[in-house]
Parts: C-alpha cells; sequence; structure tokens
C-alpha cells in the first residue's frame, strides 16, 4: 500500500518507518525543513533507540522516502496519516487542533481522487466529525473516508511498541475504511496482535483514556509513597504486594517525582477539557492533574531539606534532565520544575543529562552544563538524581563521594538501595522508603 505520513516527529517518523518495514511504501512529510535535509542526508532528528538502522534499511529498500512537498506525497498516497502535533491550548487546557486542522486542509487541497485520511495524532473525541467536514468542504468533488487510528508506542521503546503493541485501535465508519486499516496492519494479525475495531468515537477516546488510566496509576502510588513516608512504610513492597494481584498488574506503580512527558500531562487536561465541555465531568482525572503538578513543584523541596534547609550558596549535581530515560525529549519533563526552584532557592545547578542536553539548553538559564556523571557532582553538596538513565544506576559510589563536596543525595527514581547508601557513608534520600539509621 501506498502511505503519506504528514508530520515526522516521534510518532510519524516511527510509525512510517514501521509501516515501511511491513512493506508498505511510504513517504514521511514535514514542513520542518531542516528536519527533512537532515533524514535526507540520512541523520535521525529524535533520539530512538534502533530508529538510525530501520530508517537506512527501508530508506535503502526504495520503501521509504522523505519531502517537505505535502501535495506530491498526497498523490502518491492512498491512505493518508496525519501525525502533527497536538499540543495544549495556552489557558484552557484543551488540545490545540490548530496543527491537525492546518494538515487536514493541505491534505484535502492536495487529494486528486479518494484519499483515507487517518487520525495518528492524538484527538480530543469529536475531532474525526470536523475533519470529515473540513475535507468535505474544501474538497467536495472529491470522496474522503476518515478513520482513527491513535497511537500508544512509549518514547525509548517506540520500534519494538509499534511492531509488537498489545493492540491496534481502529476506528472507522465504512467497509472501505475498515478493509484499508486491516489491510495496512495485516503483517501484526499475522502475529495474533489484537485489532479493536471501533467507532471514530470510540478510538478517540481509548486513547485518552489509556493515557488518563496510566496517569492515575502513577498518581496513586506517588500519593501513595507519601504517606510511607509518615508511617515508616515502603512504597516498593506497596507496589509489588498490591502489583502481583493480576486484576490490579506490577506496570506503572514506579513511584517518582510526578509524571512528565509530551503525553500524560497534556493529555490528561485535554480529556478534563472534553469532560468538561460535554457536562460529564471527570473529576478524578481533575485530581490526578493537580496532584500531580503540586508534586513536581513540591521535589525541590526535598532538596533543600537534605541540604540542611537552604541551599544559598550551595552546589547542586542534577542527573537526568529528560522526562524519562532513553529519549532525548523534554517536553514536561519534572526537572523544568525543578531546576528553576533550586535556582530560585539560592543554589548553583551543574545539570548533566546523556541525550537531552541539546534541547534542555534552550528551555533552562542558569545552569552549568556538565561532561558527564561526575563532572555535574563536581564540589557538589547535595545531588540529586532525576532520570534513572543506565548510566546513573551504575555510578562509582566511591568516586561520586570523591569528587562531592558533602555525599548527599536526594534519589528521585529509587535506584539506589537506602541501606547500601547509608552503609558507604551517604545521606541519601528517596521516594516512599525508610532511609535505615
Ligand atoms: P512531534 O512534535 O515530535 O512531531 C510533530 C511533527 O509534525 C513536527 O515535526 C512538525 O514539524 C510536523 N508538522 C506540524 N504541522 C505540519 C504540517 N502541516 N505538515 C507537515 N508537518 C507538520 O510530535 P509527536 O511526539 O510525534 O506527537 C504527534 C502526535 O502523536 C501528538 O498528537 C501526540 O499526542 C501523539 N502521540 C505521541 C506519542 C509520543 O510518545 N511522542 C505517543 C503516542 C501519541
Amino acid at each position: 500500500m501506498r502511505v503519506a505520513m504528514i508530520g515526522t516527529g516521534y510518532v510519524g517518523l516511527v510509525s512510517g518507518t514501521c509501516f515501511s518495514e511491513f512493506g508498505h511504501s511510504v513517504v514521511c512529510v514535514d514542513n520542518d525543513q531542516s528536519k527533512i535535509e537532515r533524514l535526507l542526508r540520512g541523520e535521525i532528528p529524535i533520539y530512538e533507540p534502533g530508529l538510525e538502522d530501520l530508517v537506512a534499511r527501508n530508506v535503502r529498500a526504495g520503501r521509504l522516502g522523505f519531502t517537505s512537498d505535502l501535495a506530491e506525497a498526497v498523490r502518491g498516497a492512498e491512505v493518508v496519516f496525519i501525525a502533527v502535533g497536538t499540543p495544549s491550548r495556552r489557558g484552557d487546557g484543551h488540545a490545540d487542533l490548530s496543527y491537525v486542522f492546518e494538515a487536514v486542509r493541505q491534505v484535502a487541497l492536495a487529494a486528486d481522487g479518494y484519499r483515507l485520511v487517518v487520525t495518528k495524532s492524538t484527538v480530543p473525541v469529536g475531532t474525526g466529525g470536523r475533519v470529515r467536514a473540513l475535507l468535505a468542504e474544501t474538497r467536495p468533488e472529491i470522496e474522503f473516508d476518515v478513520a482513527s487510528n491513535p497511537e500508544f508506542l512509549r518514547e525509548g521503546s517506540a520500534i519494538e511498541d509499534f511492531m509488537r503493541p498489545d493492540r491496534v485501535v481502529a476506528g472507522t465508519d465504512s467497509d472501505r475504511a475498515r478493509d484499508l486499516m486491516t489491510e495496512l496492519y495485516r503483517p501484526l494479525f499475522l502475529m495474533e496482535t489484537p485489532i479493536v475495531h471501533t467507532t471514530i468515537e470510540s478510538a478517540e477516546l481509548i486513547k485518552y483514556a489509556a493515557n488518563a488510566f496510566l496517569a492515575t496509576k502513577i498518581t496513586f502510588i506517588n500519593e501513595m509513597a507519601d504517606l510511607c513516608e509518615k508511617v515508616g512504610a515502603n512504597v516498593h513492597d506497596i507496589a509489588r504486594g498490591i502489583g502481583l494481584d493480576g486484576r490490579i498488574g506490577r506496570k506503572f506503580l514506579h513511584a517518582g517525582p510526578g509524571f512528565g512527558g509530551s503525553c500524560f500531562p497534556k493529555d490528561t487536561r485535554a480529556l478534563v477539557s472534553s469532560a468538561q465541555q460535554y457536562g460529564a465531568p471527570l473529576t478524578l482525572v481533575e485530581q490526578v492533574v493537580s496532584s500531580n503538578e503540586a508534586r513536581k513543584r513540591r521535589m525541590a523541596e526535598r532538596v533543600v531539606a537534605a541540604a540542611g534547609g537552604s541551599l544559598r550558596d550551595k552546589t547542586v549535581g542534577v542527573l537526568g534532565l529528560t522526562f524519562k530515560p532513553n529519549t532525548d525529549d523534554m517536553r514536561e519533563a519534572p526537572s523544568l520544575d525543578i531546576i528553576p526552584a533550586l535556582l530560585r532557592a539560592g543554589a548553583r545547578v551543574r545539570a548533566y543529562d546523556p541525550e537531552g542536553m541539546t534541547e534542555a539548553r534552550r528551555l533552562l538559564t542558569g545552569v552549568t552544563w556538565a561532561a558527564d556523571a561526575y563532572d555535574a557532582l563536581e564540589g557538589a553538596d547535595v545531588a540529586v538524581l532525576i532520570t534513572e538513565w543506565n548510566q546513573f544506576r551504575a555510578l562509582d559510589l566511591d568516586r561520586v563521594k570523591a569528587v562531592m563536596k558533602t555525599p548527599v543525595m536526594v534519589d528521585l527514581r529509587n535506584v539506589y538501595a537506602p541501606s547500601e547508601m547509608v552503609g558507604r557513608g551517604f545521606t541519601y534520600t528517596s521516594i516512599g522508603r525508610p532511609t535505615p539509621g
């Protein structure tokens, strides 16, 4: 099948590349000319493990191409995916659909016959109807189908997630669209991946419901961690003790500094906004949003406490900036709340991240950028571990102690064992776990 993928970001580039790996002929489009130029030179504009090889292989096989000419890509395709960004609209938290509608308008103008237009972007329930109306209004003489095919991949393991998903959700309202979606994902059905065929509205809502549910699970265990700290219980034991119950499940029960990233914060806000708009408020999700925002803001207070009550003229070494490991994505990362709060409290901040520093430099000022973890901790009064990159899980703790001014660590990801850290002479605090001694 011939596919055009409009938007070549984390989702568009991975999905487009994986569709070409399935054997389809894919052209990825972006209006960011520099992104396309880099891709045409064989460079990958994002950090995603395994992507470079997969792109190179499919480009070589002639199944994957890149262009900034949307019209050309749409004319050469029967299925057109929309994978542009849907960030939070300032003020009301609703999803900003301007990129989606602009892309749809351009697709309509370029189409020279029937097209199936599929939204892969996360869009609020009801958007499919608006996409259909825009297509019909722009090109009344052309027949279009609309489908919703939300994406569930995770940055950092995006290829594996796309190639071996737990399920594919396809929202359609015609047999032709349903058949095309089935054909597109046929290689996955051969591996017995369940396909959930629904209406367009249900498919749109499934994506938000999934993210809101996962965000709720994280927020639940984070609040449990706060209670654990008050009563001397251990949140790891709580997570294991409840997670082994098959009805609950062990995933997404890791206490930490609060969720960030390009999806959970904006999608929970957008769902809250849609639900209010339709007069069916989701009060539980509203609470998750506010609890998480407050949590991220509170994390700096732990560092102040670990430093003995004041950060004035103290140095804080920060390990990890991205919202999670194995990505360069800084969108709504907890570090973006924590570091400015540390600076406001009078600290000097030295920070290091394996992949996120280019973007972090744009977003944070007043930070000294370090060459590696030990450089970040050089002369530090406190170390704060914000993102659990593998290289921070296996630090040479003797070296850490030697380079720091005082061996104090605030581990916001519970990477280290409290008893071991104390045994090695660190003053150590983590999330929801008692520290011995
Ligand atoms: P992104 O910002 O990385 O990529 C979007 C791309 O679209 C950008 O490169 C931008 O230049 C391009 N673009 C915008 N308007 C365009 C136009 N008119 N024509 C051509 N290109 C255009 O965003 P992303 O992280 O890939 O997210 C895309 C969508 O997928 C969002 O709705 C997001 O919520 C959803 N999603 C993201 C993830 C994730 O992990 N990042 C996972 C699941 C779903």
